[in-house]
């Protein structure tokens, strides 16, 4: 299941990407076990919305401003397959020595 902020302009884009990702899968697996559609939700009365743009805030912290703190205490928990990082994704320079980048 995935849950979203509802925001009507991308709902459509992203009920029509979640339904390309049901046929053909994403970069990394076919996706099996999902519910096609996602639901759009008010984050205000959403705590895990708001726990997703707390991790997004993080990312944008070190990404522009060098900040570490933040994104320290949730990368840990990022997903990994074999030791690898999967969950977070930075697309940029393949030389690139982000934590992100390093990780993968
Ligand atoms: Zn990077």
């Amino acid at each position: 299941m995935i849950i979203h902020d509802n925001n009507q302009t991308i709902a459509k884009r992203l009920t029509d990407l979640m339904i390309q990702f049901h046929v053909n899968g994403t970069l990394w697996t076919k996706i099996k076990n999902i519910i096609e559609t996602p639901l759009f939700v008010d984050s205000q009365l959403t705590s895990m919305v708001q726990a997703a743009d707390l991790c997004s805030y993080a990312l944008r912290r070190y990404f522009e401003n060098q900040e570490g703190e933040l994104i320290n205490n949730i990368f840990i928990r990022a997903d990994r397959k074999d030791g690898k990082v999967v969950g977070v994704r930075h697309f940029s320079d393949p030389k690139c020595q982000c934590m992100i980048c390093s990780a993968r």
